[in-house]
């Protein structure tokens, strides 16, 4: 039995209800965990308002002690971390460890900012007069996570949060609520104090709404499906609140006949069947120029065919379950509408069980041929092992291919033309763009995001995390001692 931490203190719902995870490999019980409503978030509030007044009081140097001692405490646990993670989640056990690791970069880079968090000073047009910009923390953070990186994402959005001075409230996603609870365990580990950080788990529906709406959490930052981020944009903007939203991707890898086609499948290979897809950076468009096409679907499909599918925490297997049957059901669904559509089925298209994995959730990677841009199955997230291959005659069009989706968060080239590579940094609308690597990759110090329905504006990691977790303070103080118009007294100013 896990329990919450709230106010500094390990509790359970007030309701005393609970709610099961389990292994997506095996189908076996991890545990049971609280199930809050309402009651329990307005119980977390309080305690963050209150914790919160001192929090920002703590010189950030001092606040950035304690996140070196997180990324410490991370890297002693690592392996039991990712070990948890794969049973949890299902990734192969290297992605787990590089989740975790993830996790502990951003805990070092996030340290660090406790001596920066810089603001800046510029001239003023007066004389005997000073300007400073400074950041302020906003106040309560309500951050709310998915399960495809159940370390790697609550790292992105508590760290910059604290460092920066606010107190956060935390909720994982209901896929893997144990280890959003093992992860909140180390900050108070590294001395946190009560109050500042709080976990707490329950329906998104209802812990989640119940944050968003709540008054006393003044920034929302939230990743996860665009439908429940539209919500919960919806839901906060009556009280105005700041609303950080990462969501769905649609990415794609552009592969010319100049590539080097080695390099290209082995980038495809891990972006499309890495996370078993899982990821939002994941691979599931292949726009491919004609001449190396026949080649490359016949050479991709059979290595997506020799993958080996199973528990995660073999060191042989490549591709491990998606996350719960409801999301094997939706995969299956699009495979059905792929092939309704005219797709040419390459390889895959079904769901599978390993010997002696009979309780899991596993899906065959599947590769559809001959996808038109305007299928579905080229226009809609997945969310799993499904590539689409459509074909382009030359870099315009499929840069134009690229682009045309209500998403833009990753996209990627191979090519060996210097030339066709820059005009694709150019004119890929995406958030984050590869030349010669997959559509995953990205590091902690960059901003990472998507334009169009990736998001709204927003970036997370690098210093464009502080963004969202800091309000801009001007300050001007006038020591010449005599009431100076700032815009009005503008002539005879010599000022010595
Ligand atoms: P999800 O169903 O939207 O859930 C994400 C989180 O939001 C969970 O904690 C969920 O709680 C909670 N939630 C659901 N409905 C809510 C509501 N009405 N109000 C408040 N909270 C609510 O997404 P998911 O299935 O976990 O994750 C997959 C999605 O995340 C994909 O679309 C993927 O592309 C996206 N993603 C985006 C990025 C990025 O950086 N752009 C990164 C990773 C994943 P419950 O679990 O209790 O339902």
């Amino acid at each position: 039995m896990y329990r919450n931490y709230i106010a500094g203190q390990w509790v359970d719902a007030l309701s005393g209800k609970t709610f099961p995870t389990y292994n997506p490999a095996t189908g076996a019980l991890i545990a049971e965990v609280p199930s809050c409503g309402p009651e329990d978030v307005a119980r977390a509030v309080d305690a963050a308002t209150e914790a919160q007044r001192r929090w920002r009081r703590v010189p950030a140097p001092r606040r950035g002690e304690i996140l070196f001692r997180v990324a410490r405490t991370l890297e002693a646990e690592k392996e039991r971390l990712a070990q948890l993670l794969t049973s949890e989640m299902g990734k192969v056990i290297a992605e787990a460890r590089g989740d975790v690791q993830e996790a502990i970069d951003m805990a070092f880079y996030m340290a660090g900012e406790g001596r920066r968090l810089l603001g800046y000073t510029a001239p003023v047009e007066l004389p005997g007069k000073f300007g400073m910009a400074l950041r302020d923390p906003v106040g309560v953070a309500a951050c709310i996570t998915p399960w495809n990186f159940p370390i790697a994402i609550p790292s992105w959005k508590t760290l910059p949060a604290l460092i920066a001075g606010n107190a956060v409230i935390f909720k994982p996603a209901s896929d893997t609520p144990v280890l959003g609870i093992e992860f909140v365990k180390i900050f108070e580990q590294a001395g946190l104090p009560p109050g500042v950080l709080s976990v707490i788990t329950g329906p998104g529906g209802v812990v989640g709404e119940a944050l968003v709406t709540h008054p006393g959490a003044q920034v929302v930052s939230f990743t996860g499906s665009t439908e429940a981020g539209r919500r919960i944009s919806e839901l906060a903007a009556p009280e105005l609140k700041k609303v950080s939203l990462e969501l769905g991707g649609k990415n794609a890898i552009i592969v010319m006949d100049d590539a080097d086609l080695d390099l290209a499948l082995n980038g495809i290979i891990w972006s499309a069947f890495g996370t078993t897809g899982q990821r939002c950076t994941a691979c599931s468009r292949l726009i491919v120029q004609r001449g190396i096409h026949g080649e490359l679907i016949e050479r991709l499909t059979a290595r997506a065919a020799a993958l080996q599918i199973g528990d995660g925490l073999l060191p042989t297997t490549d591709v491990g379950p998606v996350i719960n049957r409801r999301a094997l059901e939706s995969i299956h669904g699009y495979v059905e509408v792929g092939i309704r559509e005219g797709a040419r089925l390459a390889t895959g298209g079904q769901i599978v069980t390993p010997p002696g994995l009979e309780g899991g959730t596993f899906y065959a990677p599947t590769i559809f041929d001959g996808v038109r841009p305007e299928m579905r199955i080229a226009q809609e997230e997945i969310f799993g092992p499904v590539v689409s291959v459509i074909e382009a005659a030359d870099l315009v069009e499929a840069i134009a291919i690229n682009n045309a989706t209500a998403y833009g968060l990753s996209s990627s080239i191979f090519t060996r033309d210097v030339n066709a590579a820059f005009e694709a940094i150019r004119d890929l609308t995406t958030g984050v763009v590869y030349v010669n690597a997959g559509t995953i990759g990205a590091e902690i110090q960059f901003p990472f995001g998507g334009t169009r329905g990736t998001g709204n504006g927003h970036r997370e990691a690098g210093q464009a995390a502080l963004e969202v977790f800091t309000e801009w303070k001007s300050v001007y103080v006038d020591y010449s001692g005599r009431l100076q118009r700032a815009q009005i007294d503008t002539s005879g100013i010599v000022g010595v």
